[in-house]
């Protein structure tokens, strides 16, 4: 293994030391692989550069760290294979802790690899007995192995060192698909077309019954869990789009995508494969750029959003107007429109009100870009809206967001 190699894969560890306190789902995997091969303790032991740290074990209490280079699981993680050894003292490992004081004398270890693709630690087993293993029982434990490799990303996905809260719970849900996207209309204000449908995230929770945005998007803001919530309205939004456009070939869906996609050099790809992987082409795809005040005009960013401009997407700068640093980001981040926010659109009846809306509207067309206004909920309003200079309309005149089966029922 190469230096650079090591360094990256210590990085990659380093992410797993500072996880919520090991969930019980994990301590129940680490169980039964034990039982599996009936050896009396098991561990999953976390490597950096220098030491070998024991994130959790069972039948026996986690030893403090260890010098990497004097444990075998070193030579797991070195290699990527699974390693058993019946007589460790001869092997040159004569103190690897077991139960109590007692030294092991047979191990195995199975690589465990992270969410960045690295072997960043070990399903490791001991026992004070001279054990032999068979393929079988191996071929077992990196199963096992496996389970815990899930356990530990959706540990990852929930933060550093967070009590076991409603973060947690909803990494679950987004894997479960208890997060679903509702459709609201956009219309075109002159015509009264429907042109595309935003996707807004509810989440059917188990007990509490369907969650608004403002009970979860904090939480997952909070985390990397943003990213994955995302990507499953996204992928979720455009396999209903790709049906609606069998009959409405025109139609689009608009789909809110946060600012921390960014800080991921695949965050394109990612996004990308999402919509495509139901069919849908980019094109018929918006992307709603959340707190874009938070977005900074970074080279880094305008490149990434240069790239999804690029594959076809639009890009909209959402809540336009409720920030105080969004008049600049019309001019230098890549966009195709703007949404201007409902705070905005409640106070269209006020001449401050009105005249934000025609400044804002006048600037975007100028730069040849779409003006959306969301939270119109009069006719008066939306009338107000389009002499203004607004193309699109959004809001409760029309309808509330609801699930799709209510829309085509
Ligand atoms: P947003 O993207 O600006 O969405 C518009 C919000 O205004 C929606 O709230 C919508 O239900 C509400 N709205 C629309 N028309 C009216 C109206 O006439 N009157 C009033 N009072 N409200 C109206 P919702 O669904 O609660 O979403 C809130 C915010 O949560 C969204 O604001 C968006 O920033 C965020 N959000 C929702 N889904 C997602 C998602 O999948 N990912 C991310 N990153 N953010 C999301
Ligand atoms: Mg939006
Ligand atoms: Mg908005």
């Amino acid at each position: 293994m190469r230096e650079l190699d090591v360094r990256r894969q210590s990085d990659s560890a380093r992410r797993y030391l500072d996880l919520a306190a090991p969930s019980s789902a994990l301590r129940t995997t680490l169980f039964l692989a034990a039982e599996s091969v009936t050896y009396p303790v098991a561990a999953v032991n976390i490597l950096d550069e220098h030491e070998q740290h024991t994130l959790i074990s069972v039948g026996t209490a986690p030893p403090p760290p260890q010098p990497r280079s004097a444990t075998p699981c070193d030579v797991v993680v070195r290699t990527g294979q699974p390693l058993a050894i019946s007589d460790l003292p001869t092997r040159g490992y004569p103190q690897q802790p077991c139960v109590g004081t007692a030294a092991a004398r047979s191990y195995i270890g199975i690589p465990l690899v992270g969410r960045e693709g690295l072997v960043v630690g070990t399903l490791a087993l001991v026992d004070v007995a001279e054990r032999h293993t068979t393929e079988q029982a191996l071929r077992r434990l990196v199963q096992f192995g496996s389970v815990l490799e899930e356990q530990l990303d959706l540990l990852r996905r929930v933060g550093p060192s967070r009590p076991q809260t409603d973060v947690y719970q909803l990494a679950v849900a987004i894997d479960e698909g208890q997060i679903l996207p509702y459709f609201q209309p956009l219309v075109h204000l002159a015509t009264g077309e429907v042109v595309a449908y935003e996707a807004l995230a509810r989440w059917h929770h188990p007990t509490r019954g369907v969650l608004p945005p403002a009970e979860f998007i904090p939480l997952a803001e909070d985390s990397e869990l943003i990213i994955d919530l995302d990507l499953a309205v996204l992928r979720q939004a455009a396999v209903v789009a790709q049906r609606w456009r069998q009959t409405s070939p025109e139609l689009r869906i608009t789909v809110n995508v946060s600012g921390r996609h960014f800080e991921h050099p695949g965050c394109v790809d990612r996004i990308h494969d999402a919509v495509t992987a139901s069919g849908l082409p980019p094109s018929a795809v918006s992307l709603e750029l959340t707190e874009t005040a938070a977005i900074a005009a970074s080279p880094a960013n305008v490149a990434f959003l240069d790239q999804l401009r690029a594959l076809g997407f639009r890009i909209v700068l959402d809540d336009f107007g409720s920030g105080v640093s969004t008049l600049e980001h019309l001019v230098y981040l890549p966009c195709d429109g703007v949404k201007i926010d409902r705070s905005t659109a409640a106070a269209l009846h006020t001449r401050s009100g009105a005249a934000v809306v025609r400044a804002i509207a006048g600037l975007a067309v100028e730069l040849g870009k779409t003006v959306v206004l969301e939270g119109l909920e009069t006719v008066d309003q939306a009338e107000r809206a389009l002499e203004l200079g607004c193309m699109i309309g959004q809001g409760y005149l029309w309808s509330e967001p609801q699930p799709e089966d209510v829309l085509v029922g």
